[in-house]
């Protein structure tokens, strides 16, 4: 088999370094000092409102139990009318102990207020804003650089006819990645059953959660070609491409920049002067990519330990991890095996060593890990990725489209957590339903953009796709901050993996490398 180059750059295994020992620094910082940053950055407040907004939900939720269960009765329904009200007596049993961690986290107020005004607050304030400013740094240059690169890969294809078979095949690349994902997901959850005998004590659902109940698959479908009514920005087709561009709607702007690149194609001399401007322009940003680069190790530091520190520190992330212990084994270990599906197919179909990809790919990896955000990380996978001899046409065009669309993680974390929470309820899913849950799940990831928690939102239309009560998203809640991370880092190695296989075949023939055999 032919394996592909290392890396280009002899500084990679260097920065890698740099930026692993930040992020293990910012996780062993965030454990040692996060309950004391957590304390002087506001945080006994938050966790304050947060509760007493899951104590209004839960009364809520209960005198809602009430209604159905008189109803049931006066319908003669007495099955129904006993559970409701069981479920009534349970949700009240929830406010009491909701009640009790008030008073003890309102104890906190008087130590919060004395490490307030310590030297402990300027410091959190600095951690958390070396994070901010590389998320804003990266942000910055995903609109320009996902409109030089998508241009300059397709103006690279030669001819435009290329476009229409790269463009299946990456889509059948996305769509049989995702199903397997699913599959595995299913699979585990299945085998593992960590939906029995949660406790949902302290499970809160946000308003835009619950508002997104009323959505169907289809709409959500819709919404990513046309966006919601009444908003010109969103969507595949936004009414402005300026206004979807400052709301970093990258896939308009990914759609925008494949028809005018295509249209360039088409103009012959006259259009070459434009191309090989824009040709220019993205090697200008890929090198801004790698100027901002530099600042990773510190940012990364920041962003992880600024996470676990809102958390609440070792001791708030032990207690959401041993609550939900199952359930993150079974993500986790679904990832892991995913994790390995992918660099099957790197190495059977890409052609490639999977351990020397994934080391290159590190970088992108560990900022995925860092914003849990696809779309913030991108400027990175590209360089990463570029430098392990993807061509620039595949990944120009991989990549962004991938970035959005493409989110193996997501979907498979969908399908466990649809499950899990019908596990929780006590509902038996059927064949039909966990068959719905296949569909949906893969169709879901496909319509969250590549933000953080964004999967969490559409994991509302799989629950509603085979009735399940959107509250259960409550339940995973408070551990989603980090199962997004991983499941982030796994999107962007679906889509690196992605854009090496595409390569293979679309790229330009690459000349015979001294390391091949
Ligand atoms: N944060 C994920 C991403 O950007 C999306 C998700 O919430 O699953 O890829």
């Amino acid at each position: 088999m032919t394996l592909q180059p290392e890396s280009k750059s002899g500084g990679r295994p260097t920065m890698l370094f740099a930026i692993l020992a930040g992020a293990v620094f910012g996780v062993v910082f965030g454990l040692s000092y996060g309950r004391t940053m957590w304390l002087a950055s506001g945080g006994v407040d938050q966790r304050l409102d947060r509760l007493r907004k899951t104590l209004e939900q839960k009364d809520q939720f209960a005198r809602q139990a009430d209604e159905q269960a008189e109803q049931a009765a006066s319908e003669g329904r007495r099955e129904e009318a006993e559970r409701q009200r069981r479920e009534a007596g349970r949700l009240r049993g929830h406010m009491v102990r909701i009640r009790e961690e008030i008073q003890r986290i309102e104890a906190l107020r008087a130590r919060a207020a004395a490490v307030e005004q310590s030297w402990v607050r300027p410091i959190w304030e600095l951690v958390n804003f070396c994070g901010v400013l590389f998320l804003r740094m990266l942000r910055l240059l995903v609109v320009p650089l996902v409109f030089t690169s998508m241009v300059y890969g397709i103006t690279s294809l030669g001819d435009i006819r290329r476009l229409g078979k790269l463009g299946s095949w990456t889509l059948v690349y996305y769509l049989v990645t995702a199903a397997a994902a699913v599959l595995i997901g299913i699979v585990l959850v299945c085998l593992i059953r960590p939906g029995h005998g949660t406790d949902d004590t302290f499970a809160y659902v946000a308003p835009e959660v619950l508002a997104k109940q009323e959505e169907t698959v289809l709409g959500t479908l819709l919404a990513v070609v046309a966006g919601s009514p009444g908003d010109p920005a969103g969507g595949m087709i936004p009414e402005n491409i300026l206004l979807a561009a400052s709301e970093t709607n990258v896939l308009a702007v990914i759609i925008f920049a494949l028809v005018f690149g295509g249209a360039l194609t088409t103009l012959g001399e006259r259009g070459r002067g434009i191309i090989h401007f824009f040709h220019a322009l993205n090697e200008a940003i890929m090198k801004i990519v790698h100027l901002v680069m530099l600042f990773a190790p510190v940012g990364i530091f920041g962003l992880i330990a600024a996470k676990i520190a809102e958390s609440g520190g070792a001791a708030g992330f032990y207690q959401e991890l041993v609550r939900l212990a199952w359930f993150v084994v079974t993500v986790l270990g679904g990832l892991a095996i995913h994790l390995v599906v992918l660099s099957f197919v790197l190495w059977a179909v890409g052609r490639r060593n999977p351990f020397t990809y994934l080391c290159g790919v590190g970088q992108a990896l560990l900022t995925a890990f860092s914003t849990a955000s696809s779309s913030a990380t991108l400027p990175v996978t590209m360089e990463c990725v570029e430098e392990m001899d993807v061509s620039e046409e595949s990944s120009g065009f991989v990549l962004p489209l991938g970035a959005t669309i493409n989110m193996d993680g997501t979907a498979l974390y969908e399908a466990v957590a649809a499950i899990f929470i019908a596990q929780s309820a006590g509902i038996p899913l059927g064949l039909t339903a966990l068959v719905i849950i296949f569909l949906t799940a893969t169709l879901a990831a496909i319509g969250a953009p590549g933000i953080p928690e964004a999967g969490l939102v559409t994991l509302v239309i799989v629950l509603s796709a085979v009735h399940l009560p959107a509250a259960g998203i409550g339940t995973i809640l408070a551990i989603d901050w980090f199962l997004d991370r991983n499941r982030t880092a796994v999107n962007v190695f679906g889509d690196s993996v992605g854009a090496a296989v595409i390569d293979r075949y679309f790229g330009r023939p690459k000349p015979p490398s001294p390391t091949s055999p």
